[in-house]
């Protein structure tokens, strides 16, 4: 079993080279005229099919990569939920104009897409074609565009286009319908729409459904021709690892009683295959269901997908052989590719793993199908089901399997063309993949279908493509071999070409979870560091844990005369630091992010104990303390060369930058890494020396990463840090003639009171203070509800909402207000308080006793509120809060704690709520989930804000992706993670030197000819 959770990242050459290729050229070499034959006379026959549909024809005919093939995408996955007519409108005239639909109208009445197809798609009626007369029919259309009658019509197209992928509405209907003669060639899978639920009541819904269907099914006349399939993270809405136990205790009885109906009922039941993450939780439930005794003699039809394009696809089933054997019981297992494809590469980018999940060339992914299909083979305690629309794929297969019972799959509402060939031979088995429901679970289904149907890599695709080559379309994956060497998507490492991107845990794999070793009996003192020296003083306090209040050490507070040594120390060697070659100070800070990385264990116990941070947030957050140090190092690289500037001849003009000397940074504890990191290596590596505070309650994150900054080479001369007061140790170094630089994060009233000081100051030291923030989301009626939630939760709860960009005012158009109110309180029931060292964990503590009174003492202000139930504990916790306000102006500070505020608006009073947004004088960050263009620019280009987010969440801005930092009341820029940060904090010099001074212009002389 080990070896399945260890083989997500393997090396896809290695994969290939080792366990595929041989297995998969010798079967081809022996039986390639059979497999050549077999997948000629489908592709031939596909193309010479007469699709029945006109959407069948249309969704192959507009390619993804076109304007008009996202056009469509975009009205299918919006216009069935909108409910109000005005964002109805909006959507159509946003989309349709985009396309060049006139490229489409085609004189040749062969060719399957004509303007009534269009036409149908924009009116919902079949327009008689007559020739020349196209144009016009399709400009009157879109001229009428904003009608409602119009708008009913493309809302009932698209609805249409929807019913080629959805099977029945219900079960009931789905059953009668498949056992209609036409479909007496087919068997089906019925597939209970909906996606991973985002609350338990949706996943109640969904379990009732299941339920339901099994039942039903069972009762039917064929119930041995049906099957039901389940995607397990509609059942739970926590279906993830680090939620294990949880599930154990809420999810598995659930698929327990499901799989229990399945056998009294007669009825194959088959997990899909979801997200790579979920792979291993998939299996962990499997396993138990096997050692039960669900499983036997008289049931065998229970099974689950497995994905050709996952990496670990082929070692799964070479693990399911001799686990099956062992265990004498026999499953059915549905092979596909895989449609997550796309997903799973963003997220591994994001999340800096080490390598994808999946194979990143589409023929490996091809050649893995046919080597699991191999394996698949040798088991005896498997029926083998084959899902692909694939000519080769199949091809093969049927050569492969002539001797052993098998069955093809295919999904609804595609691949008839290719089933059309085969369908007429004797044996023929296939089971239809048939979506059941409502259109509004069908949006996310359908997308993955467009994406399918339309991506230019997509088998389906080629088929129809105007000049499809049947002997390209044919061709064996292993033709494609030589093309191993070369991969178009690097490394998640390498994504930004001119740097390293910081490594992530995958939270998801066995191997990496037991490798999060935390210690037992942690505790630790935080010192002062003076030239290189621990300081201890008599001011001494405790090291507290805000989650249980345990002491976990002591720190030793900086006394007035400590910051007079360290003041004086620093000066003393402004200049030796300074003068260090750039390429050194490169040297040490790419050191120190190495570092980071190799104790990124005890870093992530150390925020997880002093400041009670999540382990996910606090890997997240160290990962952006490596990325500022990368990031720095290479602007300080650019920036750093001299200039040499054209001018006069006789002239040698030079420009360069050079580090000011003494510079102040005070940190917060909400990033304790990050920000400190970040502030204090930008200080450092433009060659200030810095004196550097950080907050109080992360004393020990400080020391520690002190520490490790000296050993990655750093001269002890050129910092000190100095812990304890902040008024007292900055008040003192402001107050020194020789202080160049002030790096702030923190409150606005610190802040206030950091500038008034500087105010009284001869010369005029740089400041930059980043602050808070009242950050708003927007969200009109075309999002998607649940998508909206999901980002409100990480933007609002994630880190206790103790992050300057968290979202603090959701507003929502009143059409979706309910909605959305009502789901976000589902979603806030799944989060968990509790110890941060825990996986499980979703909120830990705020950060003390202080941060706990005032958040609760500004909730108790409000009547209408919901709130999560609290934890008994001794720490400091506030539960994840939603609080109804009436208007925006109804808050005026920013409230630090795990609390968003909820206020409606009407659409056609978005304006006057970008006003208000703006009139809170903040201006940090802003969120926006809309599906309309005009709507996001009209905000986007009258907010006042640092950073925009649209239909994301609205936290976690990525050092050099995503600069950081805001406006007016939050800050005085320039942007964390930017391209203009460390010039702030140097001086400029130019250089001129009359080079004709000394002995005249000698080099022009010599320049110019005769
Ligand atoms: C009956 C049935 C049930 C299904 N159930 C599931 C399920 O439970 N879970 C699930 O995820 N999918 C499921 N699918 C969807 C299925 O994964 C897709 O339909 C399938 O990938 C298409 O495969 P193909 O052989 O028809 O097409 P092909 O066009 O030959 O192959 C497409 C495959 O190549 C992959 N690909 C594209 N580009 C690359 C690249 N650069 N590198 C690597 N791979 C690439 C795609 O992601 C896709 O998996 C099911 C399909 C059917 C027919």
């Amino acid at each position: 079993m080990q070896k399945i959770f260890s083989n997500k990242y393997t090396n896809q050459k290695d994969i290939v080279e080792k366990n595929f290729f041989n297995l998969v050229s010798d079967f081809s070499k022996h039986n390639q005229k059979e497999i050549e034959t077999t997948s000629i006379a489908i592709v031939q026959n596909a193309i010479d099919y007469k699709i029945g549909s006109q959407f069948g024809k249309l969704i192959h005919e507009f390619s993804l990569s076109s304007n008009e093939g996202i056009v469509l995408m975009c009205l299918a996955e919006a216009l069935l939920r909108i409910p109000d007519a005005k964002t109805i409108n909006d959507l159509i005239e946003d989309k349709i104009p985009i396309g060049d639909w006139k490229k489409y109208i085609k004189n040749d009445k062969d060719l399957f897409v004509n303007i009534s197809s269009i036409a149908f798609l924009l009116t919902g009626k079949i327009v008689e074609e007559k020739e020349n007369e196209h144009k016009n029919i399709l400009g009157k259309i879109v001229k009428n565009l904003s009608e409602p009658l119009l708008r009913n019509a493309i809302k009932q197209a698209v609805n249409i286009l929807a019913k080629q992928f959805v099977f029945e509405k219900d079960i009931e209907k789905a059953i009668k319908f498949s056992d209609e003669k036409k479909h007496e060639k087919y068997t089906f899978s019925f597939d209970m729409l909906g996606e991973a639920a985002v609350t338990y009541e949706d996943s109640e819904r969904y379990y009732k459904q299941y339920e339901n269907a099994i039942l039903t099914t069972g009762q039917s006349k064929n119930p041995e021709k049906k099957s039901i399939s389940i995607k397990l993270s509609s059942l739970h809405p926590r279906y993830e690892r680090n939620k294990l136990d949880l599930l154990k205790k809420e999810l598995y009885p659930k698929v327990f009683k499901l799989v229990e109906l399945g056998r009294q009922n007669k009825v194959d039941i088959c997990f899909d295959a979801e997200e790579a993450d979920r792979l291993n939780l998939s299996l962990f439930i499997f396993k138990e269901i096997i050692e039960s005794n669900l499983i036997d003699e008289t049931y065998s039809g229970f099974g689950f997908a497995v994905q050709a394009y996952q990496k670990r696809a082929f070692f799964v089933l070479e693990w399911l052989n001799q686990y099956l054997e062992s265990k004498n019981k026999k499953i059915n297992i549905r092979l596909v590719k895989g449609a997550y494809w796309d997903t799973e590469i963003k997220i591994a980018q994001e999340q800096g793993f080490n390598d994808y999940p999946v194979f990143t060339k589409k023929f490996v992914t091809d050649i893995s199908y046919l080597a699991c299909a191999h394996k698949l083979l040798e088991n005896n305690n498997v029926y083998s089901q084959f899902a692909t629309h694939n000519a080769h794929s199949i091809a093969y297969i049927k050569t492969l399997f002539k001797h052993k019972d098998f069955e093809f799959q295919k999904l609804h509402g595609m691949g008839d063309e290719i089933y059309s060939h085969l369908e007429k031979e004797d044996g023929f088995k296939c089971r239809v993949y048939a979506p059941v429901g409502g259109y509004q679970d069908l949006l996310p289904y359908l997308v993955r279908r467009l994406l399918e149907n339309g991506a230019n890599t997509s088998f389906i695709h080629q088929l129809k493509s105007k000049n499809s080559d049947i002997k390209k379309l044919i061709q064996s994956p292993l033709d494609k071999i030589e093309k191993l060497n070369f991969d178009k998507i690097k490394k998640p490492a390498d994504i930004y070409e001119d740097r390293k991107n910081s490594s992530g845990l995958d939270l998801s794999e066995e191997d990496i979870i037991n490798q999060l070793k935390f210690e037992n009996n942690f505790s630790g003192n935080a010192f002062s560091i003076i030239d290189g020296q621990d300081i201890k003083t008599s001011n001494e306090n405790n090291i507290i844990s805000p989650f249980d209040l345990t002491i976990l050490g002591k720190k030793y507070y900086a006394e007035e005369q400590t910051v007079d040594i360290a003041i004086k120390k620093l000066k003393e060697n402004s200049n030796t630091w300074k003068k260090v070659p750039i390429e050194k100070k490169i040297e040490i800070f790419l050191n120190f992010a190495n570092l980071i990385e190799e104790n990124i264990n005890h870093i992530i116990q150390i925020c997880a104990k002093e400041s009670g941070k999540s382990i996910k947030n606090s890997i997240a957050e160290i990962r952006e303390a490596i990325d500022f140090c990368r990031y720095y190092s290479k602007e300080a690289n650019i920036i750093f060369r001299e200039k040499i500037l054209k001018g006069p001849t006789g002239e040698m003009n030079k420009y360069k930058i050079i580090g000011k000397g003494l510079s102040l940074v005070i940190s917060p504890w909400n990033f304790p890494i990050a920000i400190f990191v970040g502030q204090t290596v930008a200080a450092l590596i433009t060659g200030n020396v810095v004196l550097t505070k950080p907050a109080e309650q992360s004393s020990f994150a400080a020391y520690y990463l002190i520490k490790l900054l000296l050993k990655a080479g750093l001269p002890k001369e050129a910092i000190a840090l100095v812990l304890g007061d902040g008024a007292l140790i900055a008040n003192k170094v402001i107050q020194d003639k020789k202080l160049k630089n002030v790096i702030f994060t923190g409150s606005l009233d610190t802040a206030k009171i950091i500038q008034s000081n500087l105010q009284k100051k001869e010369n005029i030291p740089t400041f930059i203070a980043e602050t808070g923030g009242l950050n708003c989301m927007i969200v009109d009626s075309s999002a998607l509800p649940e998508h909206v939630v999901k980002d409100v939760v990480s933007s609002g709860f994630d880190s206790a909402g103790q992050r300057c960009s968290a979202c603090r005012i959701l507003c929502v158009e009143e059409n979706i207000y309910e909605k959305i109110k009502d789901i976000l309180i589902g979603a806030m029931k799944t989060q968990n308080m509790g110890d941060p060292e825990k996986l499980s964990t979703d909120i830990g503590p705020v950060i003390d006793a202080d941060a706990q009174a005032n958040i609760n003492n500004h909730i108790k202000k409000f009547s209408k509120f919901f709130q999560n139930e609290n934890i008994s504990s001794n720490g400091y916790f506030v539960p994840p809060t939603l609080i109804e306000i009436e208007k925006l102006s109804d808050l005026k500070n920013e409230i630090f704690g795990p609390v968003v505020h909820i206020t409606k608006y009407k659409a056609s009073e978005l304006e006057k709520l970008i006003d208000e947004i703006n009139d809170l004088g903040f201006g940090l960050t802003l969120g926006i989930h809309s599906r309309i263009d005009k709507t996001v620019n009209l905000i986007v280009s009258k907010v006042e804000v640092g950073n925009i987010y649209i239909n994301r969440n609205m936290i976690g801005a990525v050092v050099g992706v995503q600069p950081f930092g805001g406006y007016e009341k939050s800050g005085t820029g320039p942007k964390a993670g930017g391209p203009e940060y460390l010039k702030r904090l140097c001086y400029e010099q130019s250089i001129s030197n009359n080079t004709a001074a000394m002995g005249g212009n000698a080099s022009l002389l010599s320049e110019v000819e005769d």
